[in-house]
């Protein structure tokens, strides 16, 4: 297949392109398309066979379900049976933006869209490319992350290209992503909801809004035993090639353990907070960014373990970095990418 690439700006979108890629859409056919968390490949929602597409140009697993992404509030109750009330004041303060919530789907969704649940996931999201491209797909675009399965997520279109070039119809490329971690999944068809994957909007912000919110134990306590609710969380995802381990405790110790770790280890880079660069004189390190700015680390990181892989880095140590906030998100990726891996010093 040959892949089209086009350069859309967010502040002067080029209308062309966008209908260009609806209509591929419209017709059953892919395109990559940037949004204000990762990069998404986006087919029709409502398409079954657009959704068999997606699972074929990711190699994903067809029973890990795809976020159909919306463009107009008024479209959510064709694709879902009811909006909570609690789902009503979690759109209020957080759509569009990246956030997903689960709700009980409608029959127009197909079970392949779904990976076979009643249930399906929506976003909204804010970035003004995704929202005219949504538009002239037709309103309903499934789209999960545009990588490889198991591959960090994009968030440079090079990283798409790197990916699914000659597996997409089209790629938009929309230069850098603001926030870099998917989006926050909340499961809102229980009474109280819970988050399936933390993300920008974290559980303070939803505590706020809509009272008590629960976090899939398995997100907090990576030993246990139960199954994740989102499937994709099963599967080890955001992974680089190299074997990476997270070093976690004070400051101080973890960098003496990674210096001892690392010292003279050929293909070894340390990933570190822009204040601790200096410390690991005679290695190779990189700077995820301060430490005091999770934000900046979150939209980093990604881009961080693909430069990782382009040069065929062999070990990776890493700091762990701040739980709060969006931090919450960053570490939850972090571990997830060492395979949980980690070493509490
Ligand atoms: P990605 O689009 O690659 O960020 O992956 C989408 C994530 O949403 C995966 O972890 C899915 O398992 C999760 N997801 C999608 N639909 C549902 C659903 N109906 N219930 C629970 N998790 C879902
Ligand atoms: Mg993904």
């Amino acid at each position: 297949m040959n892949t089209k690439i086009v350069s859309v700006s967010s502040e002067n979108v080029d209308m062309k392109a966008i209908e260009e890629a609806g209509q591929i859409i419209k017709n059953g056919g892919l395109v990559a398309f940037p949004t204000e968390t990762v990069y998404g490949l986006g087919g029709d929602g409502l398409n079954p066979e657009s959704s068999n597409k997606i699972y074929a140009a990711k190699g994903r697993p067809s029973d890990n379900p795809l976020i159909i992404h919306i463009c107009r509030i008024e479209d959510l109750e064709k694709i879902v049976k009811c909006v909570p009330e609690k789902a009503k004041k979690v759109i209020d303060a957080f759509w569009p933006g990246p956030l997903t919530m689960i709700f009980e789907k409608r029959d127009c969704v197909p079970r392949e869209t779904t990976g076979g649940l009643d249930t399906v996931a929506v976003r909204f999201p804010i970035h003004e490319t995704a929202l005219k491209f949504i538009e002239a797909a037709g309103g309903f675009v499934a789209a999960p992350s545009a990588n490889l399965s198991g591959r960090p997520s994009p968030t440079l279109a090079k990283y798409v290209c790197e990916d699914l070039n000659g597996r997409v119809d089209m790629i938009i490329d929309g230069g850098n992503i603001p926030i870099g971690v998917e989006s926050t999944i909340v499961d809102m068809t229980s009474e109280i909801p819970m988050i399936l994957r933390p993300g920008y909007v974290t559980k303070e912000m939803l505590e706020e809004v809509v009272g008590e919110v629960k976090v899939d134990p398995t997100i907090l306590d990576i030993n246990c035993k139960e199954r994740p609710k989102a499937p994709g969380m099963r599967y080890r995802h955001y992974a680089p090639k190299a074997d990476m381990t997270v070093v976690r405790g004070e400051d101080e110790s973890v960098i003496a353990k990674i210096l001892e770790m690392g010292q003279n280890i050929e293909g070894c880079v340390v990933l570190s907070v822009s204040e601790h660069i200096d410390k690991y004189k005679g290695m190779t390190v990189k700077d995820v960014g301060s430490k005091e700015d999770s934000l900046q680390i979150a939209s980093n990181l990604y881009k961080v373990l693909r430069e990782c892989d382009d040069e065929g880095v062999k070990i990776i140590l890493s700091e762990s970095f701040s739980n709060q906030g969006i931090g919450a998100a960053v570490m939850n990726r972090l571990i997830k990418a060492a395979g949980h891996q980690i070493l509490d010093v």
